[in-house]
C-alpha cells in the first residue's frame, strides 16, 4: 500500500565533531519518504522554493517517489543549522529559517487523499492537521513533533493528537510535552496516550526505541554503531522505516508493530553513518535485511 508523507523539505548546514556541511539535502519529509521507499510506494507533500533545483528532485525521484504534491513557492526553501555535542546525543539549532514553509498550507492532490497509510511528519502542528483533514478514511496517521512546536503551539499540537493514531517523538521531547512530571518515559508516554493517540513511540537516540500501546510495551536497543557520523535525520528515517514496513504488510497487531520498530531501529542505523542522504542513497533492501537479520540474531536470547 501507499504511503503518503507530508513534511518538511530543506537544505540543512550541519556541525559535528567529524566535520561540518553547509547546505546538503534535508528535511523531515525527505528522510522520512526516502526511507519509506526502501519498503513500499510513497506519495509526498511538501513545499519547495526556487533553489530546490531539478538535481535534488532528482534524488527524490531516483526512489520512485510521487511528486504531484510537492509546491514550488517562490523565495527559499525552508533551511535548518544544526550543530552536535561532542555527546552526539545532544544537539542545539543554531538557525531555523521557515521561509516557503511558514505560511505555506498543504494541499493533499485529490488521488493521494485515499492514502490508508500517513505519516505527518515534523511540521507546525496546524500544517499538520491541515493535511489530516483533508484525508478521506485513513487506516493509520502517525505524526511526529518537535520541542519548538510543543514550546510555541501546545494547543495545536493538542488538538492534532486527537486526530492521529500515533505519535513519534524522542525522550526530551515526551518529557517536555508532559511538563516533566513524569519520572519515567514509560509514565509520560502513558499520559501522552491519554492526550490521544493510541502508539505512541519514544525515541532515545543511541539507546533505542519504545511503543507503548494498549495491547504492551515494547523496548528495542539501537543497533550498536562504533561511530556515529550525522544524527540527522535518524529519527526521521526510524519513522520511515516503521511507517515503511507497516504499509508494506498491512499488519497492525502488536506483534507486527514490534517488528516495524526493529526496521525502524535498522534504517535509522545506516543514516548516522554519513551526512545527508549519503548513506541511504547508497543501500539497497538487501543491505536493510543483512542488518535487520544481525539484529535479530543479536536480540535471540534462548
Ligand atoms: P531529525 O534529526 O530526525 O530530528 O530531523 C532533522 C530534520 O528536521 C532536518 O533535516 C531539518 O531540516 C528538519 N527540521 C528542523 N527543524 C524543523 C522545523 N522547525 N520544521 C520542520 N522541519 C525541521
Amino acid at each position: 500500500m501507499s504511503l503518503l508523507v507530508v513534511g518538511s523539505i530543506a537544505f540543512d548546514s550541519i556541525d559535528t565533531p567529524h566535520g561540518n556541511v553547509e547546505r546538503v539535502l534535508g528535511g523531515s519529509a525527505t528522510y522520512l519518504a526516502y526511507a519509506a521507499s526502501l519498503y513500499t510506494d510513497v506519495r509526498l507533500v511538501g513545499a519547495v522554493g526556487e533553489d530546490f533545483t531539478d538535481e535534488y528532485m532528482d534524488v527524490l525521484r531516483e526512489r520512485n517517489i510521487d511528486l504531484d504534491g510537492l509546491q514550488r513557492r517562490k523565495g527559499k526553501s525552508l533551511f535548518w543549522h544544526g550543530r552536535y555535542m561532542d555527546d552526539m546525543n545532544e544537539r542545539e539549532t543554531v538557525e531555523i529559517d521557515l521561509n516557503v514553509f511558514s505560511d505555506y498550507e498543504p494541499v493533499v492532490p485529490d488521488d493521494f487523499r485515499d492514502s490508508k497509510y500517513v505519516f505527518l511528519a515534523n511540521a507546525r502542528p496546524a500544517l499538520q492537521m491541515e493535511a489530516r483533514e483533508q484525508l478521506r478514511n485513513p487506516r493509520l496517521v502517525l505524526c511526529d513533533t518537535m520541542d519548538l512546536w510543543i514550546e510555541t503551539t501546545r494547543g495545536e499540537l493538542m488538538e492534532l493528537l486527537k486526530r492521529v493514531d500515533g505519535l513519534v517523538l524522542n525522550d526530551g521531547e515526551a518529557r517536555l510535552l508532559t511538563n516533566n512530571k513524569y519520572p519515567t518515559l514509560v509514565a509520560a508516554g502513558k499520559r501522552i496516550m491519554d492526550f490521544g493517540p493510541k502508539y505512541v513511540i519514544i525515541k532515545k537516540g543511541e539507546h533505542g526505541a519504545m511503543l507503548l500501546t494498549h495491547d504492551g510495551i515494547f523496548a528495542v536497543p539501537a543497533y550498536p554503531l562504533e561511530d556515529v557520523f550525522d544524527p540527522t535525520g535518524a529519527g526521521d528515517t526510524f519513522g520511515g522505516g516503521v511507517m515503511g514496513y507497516l504499509a508494506k504488510t498491512g499488519d497492525l497487531s502488536f506483534a507486527n508493530m514490534k517488528k516495524a520498530i526493529l526496521h525502524g531501529t535498522v534504517v535509522a542505523s545506516f543514516t548516522v553513518e554519513k551526512f545527508s542522504l549519503d548513506r541511504l542513497r547508497e543501500i539497497t533492501p538487501a543491505d536493510i535485511e543483512e542488518r535487520h537479520g544481525e539484529m535479530v540474531r543479536m536480540l535471540e536470547i534462548l
